[in-house]
């Protein structure tokens, strides 16, 4: 097979040899691969930059049918992962990340629009600005990518688009919602508030090729005030939240939308909905994993798993 060019993110990095590595990369063409990487930690060599762990690098490797490690070719630095600004919650809730993409993605199985969320989502990490959202946004939107989760704004059995007051029963791990209509008492079911539906239904959308690249789409051309919605603050109607650390500022350039956006007839507090949410996310993580994820304990001692700080507003 001729060279394959990619762009991956580096999820792992294993010294083989003296001078070899071997590395566990989650590409946008291929998905994830395994690839060796050799002469790699000599001062010179074919590849740029040492394979930094969260690095995105633009790659060739020679794709042999039937082994399980890629020979790579050559390695350039793209975007280096700089989490310093972002302290350690930064630096775990980017290990996370990669263990999701390590332990959940099939080998030569891609997903670009997991690679573009990724990239995002580590975009977002170094700034330091409400990592807790972007990693359950990263982890929601993952999972659904992936086929793990079903709709959060439609009852499964009746098909009805459940309206955002309404609260409906999860009867199913990951997804499989009913409606009040449809649920019977012989049916065991969580019971979950619209508000906690919203978030996650909003967290599930798959991010655009615009966003990823920080332009507002033009379809969600929106006035200063949507801007302004941040979470934390009284917003009338409701909130949204923008992935820029500066967003604060109404003189912000055009910030990519992040995610919970503006709906009109319908209020939530995220920081009201984020332990909820961040308790059914952790459930189903573990639950497909079979495991605790490793980075769980580091990211309990950052207070990932507690109600985020910062909220400024009474109901
Ligand atoms: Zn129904």
């Amino acid at each position: 097979m001729p060279p394959s060019p990619a762009t991956v993110i580096v999820l792992r990095r294993v010294p083989f040899s003296e001078t070899s590595l071997v590395l566990t990369l989650f590409s946008r063409e291929f998905g994830k691969i395994q690839g060796l990487a050799k002469g790699a930690r000599r001062p010179k060599s074919a590849f740029e930059g040492g394979f930094d762990l969260l690095g995105i690098y633009r790659i060739v490797f020679l794709p042999r049918s039937g082994e399980s490690l890629q020979l790579l070719t050559e390695g350039k630095l793209v975007e280096r992962f700089r989490p310093e600004a972002a302290g350690l919650r930064g630096l775990f809730a980017g290990y996370y990340l990669a263990e999701l993409l390590d332990s959940f993605t099939p080998e030569m199985g891609p997903h670009a629009e997991v690679f573009d969320l990724a990239v995002l989502t580590l975009r977002q990490l170094q700034t330091g600005a409400r990592a807790e959202w972007a990693t359950l946004r990263f982890e929601v939107a993952l999972l659904r990518a992936l086929g793990h989760l079903g709709r959060f704004d439609a009852c499964s059995v009746c098909g009805r688009v459940i309206p955002w007051q309404e609260p409906a029963r999860l009867t199913e791990t990951g997804g499989g919602l009913t409606c009040n209509r449809c649920w019977r008492p012989s049916i065991r079911g969580l019971s979950i508030t619209g508000a906690v539906r919203k978030a996650i239904h909003d967290l599930s959308r798959v991010v655009s090729s615009a966003e990823v690249e920080g332009r507002q789409p033009v379809a969600e051309e929106s006035t200063s005030e949507d801007k302004l919605a941040l979470p934390g603050r009284p917003t009338g109607q409701s909130v949204a939240l923008t992935a820029a650390a500066n967003a604060e500022e109404s003189s912000a350039p055009a910030s990519p939308a992040f995610g919970l956006e503006r709906e009109v007839n319908h209020s939530y507090e995220l920081a009201d909905v984020y332990p909820q949410v961040r308790g059914l996310v952790s459930h189903w993580v573990c639950h497909l994993l079979g495991r605790k994820p490793r980075l769980f304990p580091f990211l309990e001692k950052m207070g990932f798993f507690a109600k985020p700080a910062g909220r400024a507003t009474t109901q």
